[in-house]
């Protein structure tokens, strides 16, 4: 196993849920094999993950952070490819969700930002995590996250040797199969931590489990009973530590948005629906993170507030609700669209972007969120989730998938709960709903401001409003509504940079096999990205490094496409090395300066070059005017 320190438990998680099948099945060889050379190694069930890894520090994707200083828990840094990987990421999310739209803005905030907003959203009260620890080992864990375990427990109550006694029970748990001396042998140790040494037990009785979450997988030791533990990394704003001057590092980039929502929406001149999107860091003080970059401490988010009406409104607009008829994308927004509309036209929406950089659909899993495991506020939540190799397995043996991205209908409850904090009013005046109003009758305007009464006194009631002032201003509310007045719902798709990442290193990774100098085949290392993220996009290679014409050729192409792209010059090495130094970095174009190219086989040549395809690894002869205008509409 790769030794990534301060990530113990990297290596274990590979161990259980690695798949290779699935990844190498879709080998494309192009080339015929050379029958006299032994076909290129499967990889091991358990070493995919490993061999990405391995690739990701070669070539400079990620790097552990503080890496001389022996690394730092869940805190990765990004080498030259993985910098570059990673900025595409954000610029295509960015261009897709703002800037190739009419009805989103964009915003970037500050990490730090006043304590209330955590106090508004809940972050201070309840971003916590269930907590438990080995009692053996000290090893800390995510209650949540402990691997159900069936045996037998034995149990005792203490422990006595060399003149010393202990009466603290403790308990191990004895998978089938397993010795029960090495249960002994674990409660032994316990006791000699505090002190018996050559301890007897004492006590020692057995009960039969079924699926206990209670004893550590990975030697049986009892853990502690939960405890919660909040995520938020604490700071102190300005020279005093004191209780007055604390801050908190954002551990997600939404806040700020609710909180510069009216700001926005004023200067963009926006109505509602529209949007507010932001991407940046954000920091979670994971109790455990885990698998390379997937579960990381210190993150990059890319999150979008989509502000819709409240459906009451749309009803009062537009006569009536459109629901969502079928699986498929609901199309063009349509302004009698509902939540549930709007919110499956951003899981289509997401789904959609994730397939055009690169992951194919049978790759990700749209996992509906039951009712039980929805936010009190959220009205549906959609996970998209990718089949990483360390993804756990169904019954079925298929991979589950791992959280790329949520969507969920968060009804009004963030501005609302920021109105309540801040005292600032986060209504909307909708011009459109007070004329509608106006022409309903009186049964329907009952009907509507009844329901619209019925949602904000839960809500209010929710978060704790005593009844009578809840009461009361649920009734205000609705008076409001009549007006043209609402606090705006929201869609919110969440994405993580990080994992997307990563998901996009694991999908592109493969391996096979392609010709060396002399034709024979030999195994190569491709990272099939998609061109629109690919970290370089071209690579530029004169044939010979000793020939100043086509060096200086070579120069030219590269300043040709460097303004458009980006574009690794290389000349060192025989060209067959350095086309496969681009596989592995994924770059999905070559292009190759050579004697045709200034004109030494044929006027008709001149200014040609090879284009080579990373993928086919097909050569094709092209004219350098027709370069930019191809490799553009590729990776655009
Ligand atoms: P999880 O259940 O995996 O902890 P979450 O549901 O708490 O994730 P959200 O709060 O919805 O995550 O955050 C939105 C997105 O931010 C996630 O879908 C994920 O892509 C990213 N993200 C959240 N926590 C982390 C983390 N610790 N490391 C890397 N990315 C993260």
């Amino acid at each position: 196993m790769l030794d990534f320190a301060g990530n113990p438990c990297f290596s274990v998680a590979i161990v259980i849920h690695q798949n290779t099948r699935q990844k190498f099945a879709c080998l494309d060889i192009k080339f015929p094999l050379n029958k006299t050379l032994p076909p290129m190694a499967e990889p091991k069930v358990n070493d995919l993950m490993e061999r990405i890894v391995s690739l990701c520090k070669r070539r400079g994707f990620v790097f552990q952070s503080s890496e001389i200083y022996g690394g730092i828990n869940g805190f990765w840094d990004y080498g030259p490819l993985g910098a570059e990987l990673k900025r595409n990421v954000k610029d295509y999310w960015w261009r897709s969700m703002t800037q190739r739209r009419d009805d989103v803005a964009g915003l970037e905030a500050t990490i730090i930002m006043h304590p209330q907003i955590w106090e508004a959203s809940g972050h201070t009260s309840t971003f916590a995590d269930p907590m438990v620890d080995c009692l053996l080992t000290k090893k800390r864990f995510r209650a949540d996250q402990i691997d159900p375990q069936s045996g037998v427990v034995y149990h005792y109550s203490g422990a006595e040797g060399g003149g010393k006694k202990s009466e603290e029970p403790f308990s191990v748990i004895l998978v089938p199969g397993k010795n029960p001396e090495s249960a002994r042998k674990v409660a032994k140790q316990f006791y000699q931590q505090r002190g018996i040494a050559d301890a007897v037990l004492m006590g020692e009785r057995t009960e039969k489990v079924e699926n206990s979450t209670r004893y550590n997988s990975e030697n049986g030791s009892l853990l502690t009973e939960p405890r919660l533990f909040n995520l938020m990394f604490k700071t102190y704003v300005g020279p005093v530590e004191s209780a007055e001057n604390v801050a908190y590092l954002r551990p997600e980039t939404a806040q700020a948005i609710f909180a510069q929502f009216k700001n926005v929406m004023e200067v963009s001149r926006q109505k509602v629906p529209f949007g507010i999107c932001q991407s940046g860091k954000a920091f979670r003080n994971e109790i455990n993170p885990r698998n390379f970059t997937f579960r990381s401490r210190e993150f990059e988010q890319m999150e979008l507030e989509f502000f819709i009406r409240p459906d009451e409104a749309v009803e009062a607009i537009c006569g009536g609700v459109a629901k969502p008829a079928g699986a498929s994308h609901p199309g063009h927004p349509q302004p009698n669209w509902g939540w549930e509309m709007w919110h499956k036209y951003w899981v289509e929406e997401r789904l959609a972007f994730y397939e055009s950089i690169g992951l194919p659909r049978a790759s990700l899993v749209e996992y509906w969120q039951k009712p039980e495991e929805l936010a009190h506020y959220a009205r549906a939540t959609v996970d998209i989730l990718y089949k990483f190799p360390f993804s756990k397995r169904n019954e079925a043996g298929e991979l589950t998938g791992e959280e790329l991205e949520g969507v969920a209908a968060r009804s009004d409850f963030d501005l609302s709960q920021h109105q309540r904090f801040s005292g600032k009013a986060m209504t909307v005046f909708d011009e459109e709903l007070k004329v509608a109003w106006g022409k309903l009758d009186e049964a329907k305007r009952n009907d509507l401001a009844n329901r619209y009464y019925e949602t904000r006194l839960k809500y209010l009631t929710k978060v704790g409003e005593p009844a009578d002032k809840a009461e009361k201003q649920a009734r205000e509310n609705a008076q409001e509504l009549g007006k043209g007045y609402y606090v705006p719902h929201v869609i919110e798709p969440s994405a993580g940079v990080d994992r997307l990442a990563l998901a996009l290193i694991c999908n592109a990774y493969c391996e096979d096999q392609a010709p060396d100098e002399k034709g024979n085949m030999e195994g190569r290392v491709v990272m099939r990205f998609h061109p629109r993220i690919a970290p370089v996009k071209v690579a530029v290679f004169p044939l010979l490094k000793n020939k100043p014409e086509l060096v200086k050729k070579a120069l030219e192409v590269r300043d040709l496409l460097r303004p458009h792209m980006t574009v690794f010059y290389d000349e060192g090495g025989a060209i067959g090395r350095r086309y496969r130094r681009q596989d592995e970095a994924g770059t999905p174009f070559g292009v190759t300066i050579d004697f045709d190219t200034l004109g030494e086989q044929g006027a008709e040549l001149k200014d040609t070059v090879t284009l080579r395809d990373r993928d086919t690894m097909k050569q094709t002869r092209i004219k350098i005017s027709e370069l930019l205008p191809r490799l553009l509409e590729r990776i655009q």
